[in-house]
């Protein structure tokens, strides 16, 4: 009898998109061998913590034989393909930008067999995708096709990649998969005369983490490369993830990231030796309106007279009554889920009769309704961090909810309205796993119940916050913030949000007018 050595099991789930078979089966796996919940993640796929060693085959062989996968879930490889959540089947942009998800999710999956190997023996359940001749006439959606070289590890080679690489696909103006944070984002191009695709912007260069103590290392946006024609992107994201593998970094794991080439290289270099692979030159960046950040919560309609209801998830974990009421929901009425990046999920597909009986259902579990939440919870994300992850050097999942109960109380105490929006993210470490770099407000765990304090990130998550104070004690977050936030809601332009203020008037005046704020 070896020692009880516990897994964690992370999904692959481009877009988010769950089948609702699949939903059933992770819900009992976190029974049968998990902890008993279930966690969404903001990267859209499912945790499933406490799986112990000797059940891990039973356990990522369920989820392969049930349309799922772990395939690239981790590793120096391409992690999950983020997409739009928006499940709006009339809206021809959002639904490429889906399928182009699931593409280069399938364009940049490991090609060894070792994984069905491993965990099935060798059977090759998932290569029906590739031989299924409509799966096949499916790929070439609206012509552009992909071209899967049968030669193992085509695009990895035999090293795969310096470190990991995300990928994020979206539409002009929908900045709900925080785009920016991504290696290599995507933006959806139609053209609106003919309401067809046209082709596709991408940035490149972005990503979060980094080390404590480490000055080499810092969060990142991802910038403009340029466009490309529709029937070019499969070979553009090839070129950049080859260039990625041959100049990025690999004698030090803390400087691989691509975010790194493109800051040491500058854009336009790394854009010259990205098109020596690609064969030509990209386009201009099309110009675009004003992102926005959405999360597509409550009711809403998909546009094929069936509705959707996006359901708040506090900080992503799925458990208890309230995970027994929702598994009752999508299974009675045979519900596909998308797992949003804001760890949420929409019910999917639901006939306008069953409205009131779903609504009934949960709130009898005890599934809170999304206007009984406070707008901090609701806008609010913590990753696992302690006791479940071992890079955790503090609380974050576990200690969120009671800090916004904190935080709310400041915020009446120096007036601040209800329906004034304040972002807040927490993490357990500088690995910024629920992306606290982009908050309003940023919590980034530096020792047990102490945390560097982040601001000025932005609503439309499309500005880095910068470091404003380190070491600050939990315990002393309201003498901390109380006059932060004083000196906002005094000193604010008309309806200027917290991340907006510190940001235009500098940390300098920031700490200037906490100080003046501050009761005698
Ligand atoms: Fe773990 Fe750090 Fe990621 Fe939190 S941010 S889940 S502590 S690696």
């Amino acid at each position: 009898q070896g020692k009880a050595y516990m897994f964690m099991m992370r999904t692959r789930q481009p877009s988010g998109l769950v089948p609702n078979r699949l939903y059933l089966v992770m819900d009992d796996l976190a029974d049968q061998y998990g902890n008993g919940t279930l966690r969404l993640t903001t990267r859209q796929a499912y945790q499933l913590h406490g799986v112990l060693k000797h059940d891990l085959k039973t356990v990522f062989s369920s989820v392969i034989k049930n349309m799922g996968s772990t395939l690239g879930a981790c590793g120096d490889v391409n992690r999950n393909v983020m997409g739009p959540a928006a499940p709006y089947l009339d809206k021809p942009e959002y639904m490429i930008a889906q399928k182009v998800a699931n593409d280069v999710a399938d364009l940049l999956a490991p090609q060894s067999g070792a994984y069905y190997d491993m965990w099935l023996d060798g059977e090759k359940f998932m290569s029906m995708y590739k031989e299924d001749p409509k799966v096949t006439a499916d790929r070439a959606f609206n012509g552009f096709g992909t071209n899967f070289e049968n030669s193992p590890e085509p695009i990895y080679g035999a090293q795969f990649l310096p470190r990991k690489f995300k990928v994020a696909v979206t539409v002009p103006g929908d900045n709900s998969v925080d785009l920016f944070t991504n290696d290599l984002g995507i933006i959806v191009i139609m053209d609106e005369e003919k309401k067809e695709l046209k082709g596709f912007n991408i940035v490149v260069g972005g990503g979060l983490g980094r080390t404590h103590r480490d000055n080499d290392t810092y969060a990142r946006l991802a910038e403009p490369l340029g466009y490309v024609d529709k029937d070019d992107i499969f070979h553009a994201v090839k070129a950049i993830v080859a260039a990625q593998r041959d100049y990025g970094r690999r004698d030090n794991r803390k400087q691989a990231r691509l975010k790194y080439l493109v800051s040491e290289w500058g854009i336009d270099r790394f854009r010259s030796v990205t098109e020596q692979y690609f064969g030509k030159k990209f386009g201009e960046y099309v110009p675009m309106p004003e992102w926005e950040y959405k999360d597509y919560m409550g009711w809403g309609e998909q546009g094929d007279g069936k509705l959707f209801y996006g359901l708040y998830v506090q900080n992503g974990r799925i458990k208890g009554e309230q995970k027994k009421a929702m598994r009752a929901v999508i299974e009675k009425f045979n519900l596909p889920v998308t797992l949003t990046p804001h760890q949420n999920i929409i019910l999917r597909d639901v006939l306008p009769e069953n409205k009131d009986e779903i609504m009934a259902m949960l709130k009898a579990g005890g599934v809170q309704e999304l206007m009984d939440w406070d707008s901090l919870d609701r806008m609010s994300m913590a990753c696992p961090a302690l006791p479940l992850c071992g890079l955790a050097v503090t609380e974050a999942e576990r200690t969120m909810g009671d800090i916004n109960k904190r935080i709310r109380a400041l915020l009446d105490k120096v007036g601040v309205d209800a329906e004034t929006q304040l972002i807040v993210r927490m993490t357990g470490c500088p690995n910024g796993c629920a992306r606290p770099y982009m908050a309003e407000l940023g919590f980034v765990g530096d020792g047990p119940n102490s945390y560097q304090i982040y601001l000025g990130g932005n609503a439309n998550q499309t500005r880095l916050a910068e470091l404003y104070a380190d070491r600050v004690k939990i315990k002393d977050l309201e003498s901390f913030l109380e006059p932060i936030l004083a000196a906002w809601w005094t000193n604010r332009r008309p309806s200027e949000g917290f991340g907006d203020w510190t940001a235009r008037v500098g940390f300098p005046a920031v700490k200037q007018l906490a100080a003046a704020a501050k009761p005698a």
